[in-house]
């Protein structure tokens, strides 16, 4: 059943059951075509929203509004995120907007969910532990972090309830509501390859919620740049062992790959039992 037909049915089923419950006698015959209707919506739910690609941010009603200008530089965009306030509760209880940083024509771009408790101390983007072991995997691929730009989808520290520490994900609606910005800083970098880090980070990106054993290995596209998926540090920090390791590396291989890096054997080789 094509995606067309599919929202179709989805959005005039419940009319044509007005419709027949408004007509007395029923027509002979639309009692076993709605039934048949009905188990056909019900066999195919609408599949979740995916981001228009490629489009122009110009076009993208989601789009924050162009300074006076017409065009965002990175220090105006800089600017407008930090005065951000669209999400009043995460306003109140954030130290600081985190952005994002690296190099502003960077090929490579990772893309987290959102800042968590030291980000919002700090205001940069993984600078917790998780973000120690990134620089490492920045690093083993032949980078530093100061080569790439690291970003989040969501700018302002989820906030937790009164007397809870810890960090929370973000929700699709937290990150809807910001994806904007971070589309406005894609567009400014204009990276040859986006990793996202995480399936909470995928979802805020593309708005895909399958698994990460489906997600990661594959390439994926926001709006035309090539988005490579593969599993938050957080999850290797928790998960230490040598194959969860070597599947993060594999992606960060195909990464290389796309962007024409030469690889070295010993690079080829990271995680394996051969090189451990
Ligand atoms: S999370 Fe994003 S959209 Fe919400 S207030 Fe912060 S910067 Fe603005």
């Amino acid at each position: 059943m094509s995606d067309t037909f599919q929202q179709a049915l989805h959005a005039t089923l419940p009319m044509l059951q007005k419709i027949q419950q408004g007509i007395k006698p029923a027509p002979k015959g639309s009692t076993a075509a709605l039934k048949k209707l009905c188990e056909a919506a019900r066999a195919n739910p609408p599949k979740p929203r995916m981001p228009r690609s490629p489009t122009t941010l110009a076009e993208d009603p989601g789009s924050p509004p162009a300074p006076a200008s017409g065009k965002w530089t990175m220090a105006s965009l800089r600017k407008a995120v930090l005065a951000c306030e669209k999400c009043p509760h995460l306003v109140r209880s954030r130290t600081q907007v985190v952005f994002g940083l690296g190099n502003p024509e960077a090929d490579l771009m990772f893309v987290g969910e959102a800042p968590g408790a030291d980000e919002d101390e700090q205001g940069e983007p993984f600078v917790g532990k998780a973000g120690q072991l990134l620089t490492k995997i920045i690093q083993a691929m032949g980078f530093e972090r100061s080569d790439i730009y690291i970003a989040n989808v969501l700018k302002c520290r989820p906030d937790m309830p009164a007397g809870e520490s810890g960090n929370r994900k973000p929700k699709p609606a937290e990150m809807a509501t910001c994806l904007p910005w971070l589309g406005e800083q894609i567009e400014l970098v204009r990276p040859k390859v986006i990793v996202a880090l995480g399936a909470t980070a995928t979802e805020g990106l593309l708005g895909d919620t399958s698994p990460m054993r489906d997600l990661r290995g594959r390439w994926l596209e926001f709006r035309g740049t090539p988005v490579m998926v593969t599993y938050h540090p957080a999850y290797l920090l928790r998960n230490q062992s040598l194959s969860e390791k070597r599947k993060v590396w594999e992606d960060m291989l195909l990464a290389l790959e796309k962007l024409g890096k030469r690889i070295t054997p010993k690079q080829r080789a990271f995680f394996t039992k051969a090189a451990a």
